[in-house]
């Protein structure tokens, strides 16, 4: 890899695709290098989520999360029909407990509604009922635009897309030097040399901070990891939609959300872990490799679940994968981070995106057309 070069967009999860895709499918950028780090596109915590395509509820009003969801889950549904990626919009249900809890379902419906958020209409007990049968509660917040998407197969799709409008992609490709050069950005790599760059984005997830710190900054991305239980089958199919408890500290809390192909998802939770590495499979299993219900970590899913959907049984859950989400909030903090998408202020040739945790797929159409807006404007 040699030569000069407009774009080198390092990562390639949904945010550096989406962003490639938008700079070759708009013009203005000829040539545009995605470098990703792993073998695959998706290699990141973008094949390990919940799948959601997000309302844009949670968010405070003209966040980017706000506007980058609600305007990304209308194109995210535009995009899997025009391109027939799995997707189903199943609708979504924020549960309370008590009547005591109603009045956080109206504040989410109010902050929902001042973000755009269409249809949000909170029912009693009888009405949860009716929309689903299997889950008790004292009411809830209906959320309709919710869904999911086959995420797999819509890296397929844009793997496709990238090829065919003349983005090179290059896997197994680690950035690991960035530095000044002329009119332009030198882009180190392991294996495959080095490229200049008129433009730099920097979108490497989790490791967005020391992809960044290359030009001498000081980012910091703490790593939160959520675990999933599944449950495929009968007693899946008694569950109609995502069903939410009311929102916690550091996540969502312990949901579940119906897939395309009928599988239930149970999780994540949200614990902070020290290695943005942490993959291993959690504790759960007895000597014998059998699933051990007595566990701490296993107890820790089923015992919120059950409080609201008191069919499930023990033995119906089994353990799937885990995602670790690139959180800008630092250990012992709490309350809202929004999305980072700023130059660097050393060099205006690089655009950084940090923290882009959650909703970051729904939001990932959204984004990408800021990002290509924001090279448009610079490149003049
Ligand atoms: C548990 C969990 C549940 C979630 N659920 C949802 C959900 O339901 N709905 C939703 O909208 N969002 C959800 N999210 C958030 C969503 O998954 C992320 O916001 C999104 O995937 C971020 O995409 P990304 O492209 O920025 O990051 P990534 O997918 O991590 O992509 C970054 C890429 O950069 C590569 N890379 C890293 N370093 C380098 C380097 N030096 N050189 C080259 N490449 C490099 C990595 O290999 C990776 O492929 C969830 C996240 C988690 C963790």
């Amino acid at each position: 890899m040699e030569g000069a070069v407009d774009v080198v967009v390092v990562g390639g999860g949904i945010i550096g695709c989406s962003i490639a895709l938008e700079l070759r499918a708009r013009g203005g950028f000829d040539e545009v290098i995605l470098l990703e780090r792993g073998p695959f596109l998706g290699d990141g915590t973008s094949s390990r989520n919940s799948y959601v395509i997000h309302a844009g509820i949670y968010y405070p009003q003209d966040s980017f999360k706000a506007r980058f969801c609600v305007r990304g889950n209308r194109e995210l549904y535009a995009f899997c029909e025009r391109h027939a990626i799995p997707c189903l919009n199943t609708g979504k249900v924020i549960l309370a407990f008590s009547q005591e809890e109603i009045p956080i379902l109206e504040r989410l419906q109010r902050q929902g509604e001042r973000n755009g958020v269409e249809g949000l209409r909170i029912v009693d007990e009888r009405g949860i009922r009716e929309r689903e049968p299997s889950i008790q509660a004292a009411g809830a917040l209906l959320v309709p635009s919710t869904g999911v998407f086959d995420v797999a197969q819509w890296f397929r799709v844009a793997e496709g897309l990238l090829y065919e409008q003349g983005a090179m992609v290059l896997k197994n490709t680690p950035v690991v030097g960035m530095e000044p050069k002329g009119q332009g950005v030198r882009v180190e790599t392991r294996t495959r040399g080095k490229v200049l760059a008129r433009f730099v984005v920097n979108a490497a997830g989790l490791h967005a901070d020391d992809v960044g710190n290359l030009l001498g900054n000081r980012f910091r991305i703490y790593p939160i990891r959520g675990d999933y239980f599944s449950l495929a089958g009968k007693k899946a199919g008694e569950v109609r939609g995502a069903v939410y408890p009311p929102p916690g500290d550091l996540g969502l809390g312990i949901h579940l959300t119906r897939l395309w192909d009928g599988t239930l998802l149970i999780g994540p939770d949200a614990r902070r872990v020290e290695s943005k590495e942490d993959y291993g499979p959690l504790p759960v299993f007895d000597e014998e490799g059998n699933l051990d219900p007595e566990s701490g970590d296993f107890q820790r899913f089923f015992a919120p679940v059950k409080k609201y959907f008191p069919a499930v049984q023990e033995r119906d859950l089994h353990l799937a994968h885990c995602g670790i989400r690139p959180s800008l909030l630092p250990p012992g903090e709490k309350g809202f981070r929004d999305f980072r998408v700023e130059w660097d202020r050393s060099d205006p040739r690089v655009l950084h995106l940090l923290g882009i945790d959650s909703p970051g797929l729904t939001a990932s159409p959204a984004i990408a057309r800021h990002v290509a807006d924001l090279l448009a404007e610079r490149a003049g």
